[in-house]
């Protein structure tokens, strides 16, 4: 599949969408009007790929809708060079999101199969994470920590603390916490010990798995 000026022109209007329902970080909006989502999908979604939903990427699994891929990245408040944590690499969009923004990216991702064609697609795309790791997000990844932020996009039925311990103080970690549904919700590491909590709404994400694929 190609980036034409047809597909720019669609993301134009996905930007002109998130910015109308409070968007405002311009690095994200940025981001989103520069990376042909619809590379990320099957070509059989082409045409949808720059409406604001959810799809399937296969293995059960969904590419996050552009509303809450922004979201979540304006939470992390990214700056150039911060070091952070994706967990659920899925199709590779988020992770992208974060590259593209100046991030320096380590993801993790539960399925195999996942894993593997989003590591070839993102070689292929030219787009260079840190580090792609196959594995359980619940234990995040402590070889690598500390980082300035982590985000979790699959629904945590509660925060895992290796998540909270692998943070910087100042550090940012933002999880949507719930069963059925999900909040929204941000904690900030202020010391070594005390977490500020807020709380931004419901959201819905395919569950974070614990032992079981
Ligand atoms: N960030 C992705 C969203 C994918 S959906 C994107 O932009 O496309 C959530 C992903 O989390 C799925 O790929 C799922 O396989 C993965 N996942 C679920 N449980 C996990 C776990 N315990 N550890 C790591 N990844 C997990």
């Amino acid at each position: 599949m190609k980036d034409t000026a047809k597909h720019q022109g669609l993301r134009n209007q996905l930007v002109n969408v998130l910015e109308q329902k409070g968007i405002k970080d311009k690095n994200v909006l940025e981001a989103i009007r520069n990376i042909p989502r619809h590379l990320f999908l099957d070509s059989s979604f082409e045409d949808y790929a720059y409406q604001d939903k959810a799809f399937p990427i296969g293995a059960g699994q969904t590419i996050s809708q552009p509303y809450t891929v922004a979201f979540q990245s304006q939470l992390l408040e990214v700056e150039k060079d911060h070091k952070i944590l994706e967990i659920g690499t899925g199709s590779g969009y988020q992770t992208t999101v974060l590259f593209k923004m100046g991030a320096k990216v380590y993801s993790v991702e539960r399925q195999h199969e996942l894993f593997k064609t989003t590591s070839h697609l993102l070689r292929k795309l030219g787009i260079r994470p840190k580090h792609l790791s196959f594995g359980d997000g619940y234990k995040g990844l402590p070889n690598y920590a500390p980082f300035d932020s982590i985000i979790v996009t699959a629904g945590a039925p509660f925060i895992p603390k290796p998540l909270m311990a692998q943070l910087k103080v100042g550090g940012r970690l933002v999880i949507p916490v719930g069963e059925e549904k999900q909040i929204m919700t941000l904690l900030i590491r202020k010391t070594e010990t005390r977490f500020e909590k807020h709380e931004f709404g419901d959201f819905r994400f395919v569950p974070l798995l614990e032992d079981k694929n």
